[in-house]
């Protein structure tokens, strides 16, 4: 595995990469590598000949007293996981070259930013459209690879590939989860232990929400809300910051229950911020 930093050096190895023939599978990250990263990766060497992994944590994308400085950052151990998972060449880009001085351009992907995580971070997804969409330009891969834990970023990325008629393929890969529920994420890490205890209670309200669904006991989009917060409200050390019950394309609330349905939430643990969402299809 070959760890590249200047981005001239990567556009060199992509076109080496197509030159020879090779299908690019690409998985951008923030780092702190979990398996969640890693599944994507698994799943990259499925789909194509060469893994690129980027590991950038994207300053534009955190509001002011987010937790961009304290974000785990430990790149050695990064390209260890990476490279373990069939990772070819881990791109990891300096801030001052994404953003030079004189930077002024930002992809908006106007409708679906502005919702559920666009409403409680505002500028966030900007911040992530932009980056990614100069990512997929620097890596030019044949297929990007994303989580469904980030639901929310996953429509946007489709919605600006097709936008902006990118040529690439968005592949949407499972959540992992641990063994009690809890979606792995990089911020796990900030839970204390008694925050860790209480935090698959998430879950355990989106699937009592899904099966609530799915068992066509409620069709009801505000009972399936109510369900979910009398769960949560269960465990004192959580407080919901939002859920919703959106068409699981255009994110719009769902009046009634019907299609891709999907019920993404946040919460606040502490000084910590998690998001999850489960994703159910309805037959009409
Ligand atoms: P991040 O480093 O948090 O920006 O995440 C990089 C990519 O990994 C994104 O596409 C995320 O959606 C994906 N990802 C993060 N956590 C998980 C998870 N638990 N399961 C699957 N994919 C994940």
């Amino acid at each position: 595995m070959e760890v590249v930093t200047r981005a001239q050096r990567m556009t060199l190895l992509s076109r080496e990469a197509r030159a020879r023939g090779e299908r690019i599978g690409f998985v951008p990250t923030m780092g702190a590598l979990h398996d969640g990263h890693l599944s994507l990766v698994r799943r990259a060497r499925q789909m194509s000949t060469l893994v690129v992994m980027s590991v950038f944590v994207n300053p534009t994308q955190f509001a002011p007293g987010e937790d961009f400085a304290r974000y785990p950052r430990d790149l050695a151990r990064d390209s260890d996981l990476a490279r373990e998972a069939g990772t070819a060449i881990l791109y990891a880009p300096e801030a001052r070259e994404v953003y030079p001085a004189g930077f002024g351009t930002a992809v908006t992907v106007e409708g679906p930013d502005s919702v559920l995580e666009g409403a409680s971070r505002p500028g966030h997804f900007r911040g992530v459209a932009t980056v990614v969409a100069k990512l997929l330009n620097r890596v030019n891969p044949h297929v990007a690879l994303f989580g469904q834990k980030d639901a929310q970023q996953a429509v946007i990325i489709r919605r600006m590939v097709r936008d902006l008629e990118m040529d690439v393929e968005i592949e949407i890969c499972p959540t992992v989860r641990e063994s009690d529920g809890l979606a792995l994420s990089s911020r796990n890490v900030y839970l204390g232990p008694e925050e860790r205890r209480a935090a698959p209670v998430l879950y355990r309200a989106l699937r009592r929400a899904e099966s609530a669904i799915v068992s066509e006991e409620e069709r009801d989009p505000e009972r399936i809300l109510s369900l979910i917060r009398e769960t949560v409200a269960a465990e004192p050390l959580v407080s919901l910051e939002y859920a919703a019950v959106v068409d699981g394309e255009t994110l719009q609330p769902l009046e009634r229950i019907r299609g891709g349905v999907l019920i993404p939430l946040a919460a606040r643990l502490g000084a910590t911020r998690l998001i999850d969402n489960i994703l159910v299809k309805v037959e009409e």
